[in-house]
């Protein structure tokens, strides 16, 4: 096992109970809201009209040049357009569909997995709709980014290094040979030379359920601080060019070649003191987290429901936000009795424990300070751009401040809602 990181923080594991118990699936019904949803910046109309028959697997919509598409995860009845507003990714394009189990699926194209070649791999992947559950990104723009830099190694991404979060290694757990051989489909479309798949063992009897290898699939298990990422990362740039993606994708992918089936379920962990029940589930995309909550026995009056991850995942302080849709950067929902409430007026005492903890080595503490005092001329050459949003700086504060949060509306470009701050004669 690798113990990688030396800056970071050693978060609690909160995560072996969940990882050891069953994944639960749950079956959609009534209406989802599928989120029309590429790469967040080519919209895409839908092809059908309201009250239309869809059936799963059909294209749902496409982009005006006819070059990008969503395939629909369930079958049912074509309800609207809709906008949401996602606590995770803001204003979200969705299809409502009224679900009808009854519905076959749509006729779909399947091939040998041993056969196909790089090009069709790549075209699969588009057509399936497949997204990164890790950063977001189209696996196809991935793959042809690999292919044009010549990346020699591919890396299966199963880092559940945040607490509560399992989704990741759950995948690996359950469906390993899967997910290397759709590591495998990723190595033939690029060329890559080496494939691995990284997983955080954290502990628990599921991991022994890991193999070391999956036919030429190494299985590298590493632990360390969270974010284990940026020291994997630059433990490999020393010997080789490599690109990550997400095991969830990789599985995906696999499905996509061998049954022709696009991307339609997540793993999202549903974990915290807040629920009874609290598992790994499988549900379509589209699903509203609602349905997690009370299939996993959401206990009354939990305060803080956490959309993403518990270290800067979005809390839902409104009933309506739980009936947004579950989507492929959602890995994980938290409930929660009680958790550190931050203040974001409470004043820095200079510890410098941010500037220690910071993985990408900038200064939060003088980032912030700067924003608060409206002197944004002094930030760019604190790098704030730099940073990667693990939310670290503001777990370590003493002082409660929210500087994660503050740090990314400066690199959003939202300095109008950054509230000022009267710092006094302190310099
Ligand atoms: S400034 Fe960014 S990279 Fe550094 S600890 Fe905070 S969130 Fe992480
Ligand atoms: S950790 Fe908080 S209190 Fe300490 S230097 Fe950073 S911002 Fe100030």
């Amino acid at each position: 096992m690798l113990i990688l990181g030396n800056k970071g923080i050693f978060p609690e594991t909160k995560r072996t109970a969940v990882l050891d118990r069953a994944v639960e699936i749950i079956e959609p019904e009534g209406d989802v809201l599928v989120p029309l949803y590429h790469d967040g910046q080519v919209p895409l109309y839908p092809v059908c009209d309201v009250g239309k028959t869809v059936y799963r697997g059909s294209v749902l919509a496409v982009s005006a040049d006819g070059e990008h598409g969503v395939m629909s995860p369930v079958s049912g009845v074509f309800l609207g357009q809709k906008t949401v507003l996602h606590p995770l990714c803001g204003d979200l394009v969705c299809a409502g569909i009224g679900v009808n189990k009854n519905l076959p699926d749509a006729p779909s194209e399947k091939f040998d997995r041993l056969h196909v070649g790089p090009a069709q791999i790549i075209s699969i992947a588009k057509g399936a709709g497949i997204i990164d559950e890790f950063d977001g990104t189209p696996l196809y723009q991935k793959l042809y980014a690999f292919m044009e830099s010549k990346t020699r190694l591919i890396i299966g991404n199963a880092i559940d290094d945040i607490p509560y979060c399992s989704s990741a290694v759950k995948t690996v757990c359950e469906w390993g040979s899967e997910v290397a051989a759709g590591l495998e489909l990723c190595l033939r479309a690029t060329g890559a030379t080496r494939g691995a798949i990284y997983v955080f063992d954290g502990g628990g009897k599921s991991m022994r359920r890991i193999k070391d290898k999956y036919s030429i699939i190494d299985v590298v298990r590493v632990n360390g601080v969270y974010p284990v990422m940026p020291a994997i990362e630059k433990r490999l740039i020393r010997k080789y060019s490599f690109g990550s993606v997400g095991v969830q994708a990789l599985r995906a992918l696999f499905l996509a070649v061998t049954e022709g089936q696009p991307q339609r379920t997540m793993i999202v962990t549903v974990a915290g003191n807040g629920f009874e029940r609290p598992c790994n589930c499988e549900v379509a995309i589209g699903t509203p987290v609602s349905a997690l909550l009370k299939n996993c026995g959401l206990k009354d009056d939990v305060p803080y429901i956490i959309l993403g991850n518990a270290m800067n995942g979005a809390c839902c302080e409104d009933p309506y936000e739980l009936e947004v849709p579950v989507y492929q950067e959602m890995r994980s929902v938290i409930a929660l009795k009680k958790r550190r409430v931050s203040a974001s007026k409470s004043r820095c005492i200079g510890c410098g424990r941010c500037v220690e903890a910071c993985p990408a080595g900038i200064m939060p503490m003088y980032i912030s300070r700067y924003a608060e005092q409206g002197r944004f001329e002094n930030i760019p050459a604190l790098r704030p751009e730099k940073c990667i949003g693990c939310a670290v700086c503001t777990a370590v504060c003493p002082a409660g401040r929210e500087l994660y949060s503050l740090i990314s509306l400066i690199n959003d470009g939202q300095r109008e809602n950054i509230d000022l701050y009267d710092w006094g004669d302190e310099e």
